[in-house]
């Protein structure tokens, strides 16, 4: 009996090889948040190296068959001058633009949904751009068109603060939800074929967004509240809001994000961690080793949890409403084990496959979802 049983796991071992690694060969991997294009500008990172820090280059990109990524540029308020705020975005986007074309043929900047497939299909990763906050275009809709031109693709309504055109769900109460000026912005994002991005803000402005925008809005970068009850999260009720306009939520990848226990403490020890890393200012190797020390008094979270926050989304409102945004290169090191960075997107994929989902929605949790958005967002432009 145990011997028959044996050679039936051994039969299906190769099955489910050959169908994992058929669908590796052509499916398209997009994540819709990464935060890689600061260090080009302030390192000299360098795309086409492999590094033993950091969590994107194009060598990883390659092994994780990744196919496209929707690059954050953001300032944060607290570490530059307000008229730092603009010229910095200009010139994180400008470094991004210059290192995808020293890669280019490796890499190339798309500016339509459409050339996220055509660019994946020659076998390139697509480069893709988004704002984090309104600040970053001196509010004004007129630059905002300008960073379109320079391809930007979403902006997120606010960051960690309230803007002028959103509640932060990390700040107070001010608007209650979007402000008339926020309305006019989604309007405006709607006329541009920008993705309006509901990650950051207030549970009250995701749904006051929704009621605005025209287009399918999307959560770049936003995991579950029911399953980890922490700020940034987003509750059961308003995934079901973004999923009944079409939009689709992106699971963040933060440790601290996809599980309470490891968040109470990276809450805790914060403030200490974020005093000693500006302590040594622009030493970038103790500023990682640091963010590696409170890494390690996280209690370990690993791959199945993050798998977890997806199934969640997909049980409760569907399979076409869930995505990746793994804040890469935004969270400090701080990634589940298992999916330390970009090379390991194919454990998703297997990790799904276990989980009983077929291969159509594996495609669209892995990344169609976000291109089917991205489209209905450009065929919606300029009604
Ligand atoms: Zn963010």
């Amino acid at each position: 009996m145990r011997l028959a049983l044996l050679f039936t796991i051994a039969a299906l071992l190769p099955a489910q090889e050959a169908r994992l690694n058929a669908l590796l060969k052509d499916i398209l991997i997009f994540d819709a948040h990464i935060d890689t294009p600061r260090y080009f500008l302030d390192e000299g990172y360098k795309l086409n190296e492999r590094h033993t820090y950091y969590e994107l280059d194009l060598p990883r990109l390659k092994e994780g068959r990744v196919g496209a990524v929707l690059f954050g540029i953001y300032a944060q308020p607290q570490d530059f001058q307000p008229f730092e705020w603009m010229p910095r975005s200009l010139e994180v986007l400008d470094a991004l633009h210059e290192e995808v074309k020293r890669n280019a043929g490796q890499m190339e900047f798309a500016y339509t949904s459409g050339d996220v497939t055509r660019i994946h299909k020659a076998g390139k990763v697509a480069a893709l751009a988004s704002l984090e906050g309104g600040h970053l275009f001196g509010d004004s809709e007129r630059i905002l068109r300008d960073f379109y031109r320079l391809g930007v693709r979403y902006v997120t309504l606010a960051h960690f603060r309230n803007s002028v055109y959103a509640d932060s769900m990390t700040d107070e109460r001010k608007h209650g939800g979007l402000s008339p000026k926020g309305r006019d912005l989604v309007k405006e994002m709607n006329r541009m074929g920008m993705m309006v991005d509901v990650s950051h803000i207030s549970d009250e402005a995701v749904l006051d967004a929704i009621r605005t925008s025209a287009s399918p809005v999307i959560a770049s970068h936003s995991s579950v509240k029911a399953i980890a009850p922490i700020p940034r999260n987003m509750p059961d009720e308003v995934i079901r809001a973004v999923a009944s306009k079409g939009g689709v939520i992106c699971i963040n990848f933060h440790a601290g994000y996809l599980n309470e226990a490891a968040y109470n403490v990276y809450i805790k020890n914060r403030p200490q961690r974020d005093a000693e890393i500006k302590a040594v200012g622009k030493d970038w190797e103790k500023v990682r080793r640091i963010q590696r020390r409170y890494y390690d008094l996280m209690p370990p979270v690993n791959v199945k949890e993050l798998l977890r926050h997806i199934d969640h989304i997909a049980k409760l409102v569907g399979p076409d409403h869930v995505g990746l945004g793994s804040d890469f290169d935004g969270i400090s090191g701080m990634a589940p084990r298992g999916m330390e960075d970009v090379s390991k997107y194919p454990v998703l994929v297997k990790g799904l496959m276990d989980m009983g989902y077929n291969d159509g929605d594996i495609r669209k949790i892995m990344g169609g979802n976000l291109v089917r958005v991205m489209r209905e967002n450009e065929r919606r432009a300029g009604q």
